[in-house]
């Protein structure tokens, strides 16, 4: 990694964030201005691109991604498919789902051929604050107190608030820290998961069924309840949803609660591929899973070393371990890097997403916004790698227009 060493004081363009969102910005920009190059940086705490992809990957043991090998973040749809084509038994059926190694390769070459290291800045940004002068810019405060300025900033930090079912905010007593986790916080390799232990996972989610399969793999039992039935779906919201054939008649709708309405449905909740799904029965066939249906966790208490858990029939079951792969939620103000911003650019909120303009900017700001908060205008796929691309068509010309 090249470290650029010195913070520069103004920036045409600071991105907060350098996941696979960010990457794609930059790659489709540099491709239609390459002298953008020395105008940007990518601050990240980590200081290198795709910490956190890697690291959520990694935890789960994910052997491929959900997504075709067309969504990545090189401007070339073809690109990785080119990529692989001396490692064809890296692409999974059935639409050529790309292996997380090569994925991963394929980014690493992207940000070589690009030549993008010295990009990011490793930083971890607290606060954007609006500075007011005849050409209004914004001061990016980091957490080890230095600061620069930039002209345009985009937020691209993923991720949202880690969500807990309300069972979990009213639990009595002491319980061990580890021994109730939200799913997101688990790293299957350093989890320490015993032969015959039992964890319960709730959620109905494709990382439900990554963490339920990864303890089997351990000799450990796990039990994943669900809300309602297993959902089997090949992705996370139709294709349809990548282009015009759903996208058009949803930005036609002017209400934007419609629009959320409209996003709820088409992502419906977790679901997992139909793979993840047959591998789960093979490990109920084998007693290394349990999938409970319709069940509802109304009460957990930790008692003598073990949960006892009550579901809404009645039933109960002891675990040693809960995991809560309950997703997360993403409401734009309970991001403490917005507080400033929204203050100084009043924005409409629709069950915590922004209203924002055609170029994914809060209104009249430079303040571009991508991943999920983008969802209102990108549509249900905003916070995927193809919702990555579908951003950059909105956020690119507006940087190289200056409009
Ligand atoms: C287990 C798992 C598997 C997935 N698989 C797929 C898949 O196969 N296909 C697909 O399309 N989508 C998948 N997704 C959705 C996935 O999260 C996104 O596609 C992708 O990670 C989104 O990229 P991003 O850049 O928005 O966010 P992230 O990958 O979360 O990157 C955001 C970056 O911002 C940084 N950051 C956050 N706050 C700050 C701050 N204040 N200052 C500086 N830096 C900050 C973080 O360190 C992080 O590196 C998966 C998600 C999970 C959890």
């Amino acid at each position: 990694m090249t470290t650029p060493s010195l913070l520069p004081q103004h920036l045409d363009l600071a991105i907060v964030g350098a996941g696979p969102q960010a990457l794609t910005l930059v790659t489709h920009l540099l491709q239609k201005r390459s002298k953008w190059r020395h105008r940007l940086r990518v601050f990240d705490g980590s200081g290198i691109w795709l910490s956190r992809w890697r690291s959520q990957m990694q935890a789960q043991e994910i052997e491929h991604l959900r997504s075709p090998a067309v969504h990545h973040p090189d401007p070339d749809p073809y690109a990785l498919r080119r990529f692989a084509e001396f490692r064809p038994q890296e692409l999974f059926p059935p639409y050529d789902l790309p292996g997380t190694t090569l994925f991963n390769d394929f980014c690493a070459e992207v940000i070589r051929r690009w030549d993008l290291h010295s990009c990011v800045y490793p930083g971890q940004v607290c606060r954007i604050t609006p500075v007011q002068r005849s050409q209004p810019c914004f001061e990016i405060i980091l957490q080890d107190g230095r600061s620069c300025r930039a002209h345009r900033v985009v937020l691209a930090t993923g991720g949202g608030v880690l969500q807990f079912p309300d069972w979990v905010q009213s639990l009595q007593g002491e319980y061990p820290p580890d021994r109730l986790v939200h799913g997101n916080s688990v790293d299957l390799a350093t989890a320490n998961v015993r032969p015959g232990e039992r964890i319960l996972i709730i959620g109905g989610g494709l990382s439900s069924g990554h963490l339920a399969l990864g303890v089997a793999r351990r000799g450990a039992i796990s039990t994943l309840a669900i809300r309602r039935s297993l959902q089997e779906k090949l992705f996370d919201a139709e294709p349809g949803w990548l282009g015009p054939k759903y996208l058009k008649s949803f930005q036609a709708e002017s209400d934007s609660v419609s629009r959320w309405q409209q996003i709820q449905e088409a992502r419906n909740g977790g679901s997992m591929t139909p793979e993840v799904a047959v591998q789960l029965r093979r490990g109920v066939r084998r007693g290394e899973v349990r999938i409970e249906e319709h069940y509802r966790v109304v009460r957990a208490q930790w008692q003598a070393q073990q949960w006892r858990v009550e579901c809404s029939d009645g039933s109960h079951l002891e675990a040693e371990r809960i995991w809560c792969a309950t997703g997360t939620t993403l409401d734009i103000r309970q991001n403490p890097l917005m507080a400033d911003v929204l203050a100084t650019y009043p924005t409409q909120i629709i069950q915590g997403l922004p209203v924002l303009d055609a170029h994914l900017r809060l209104p009249n700001s430079q303040l571009f916004v991508m991943g999920g908060y983008a969802a209102l205008q990108v549509g249900p796929v905003a916070r995927n790698l193809a919702g990555g691309r579908l951003a950059c068509d909105r956020i690119v010309p507006a940087i190289v227009r200056r409009v």
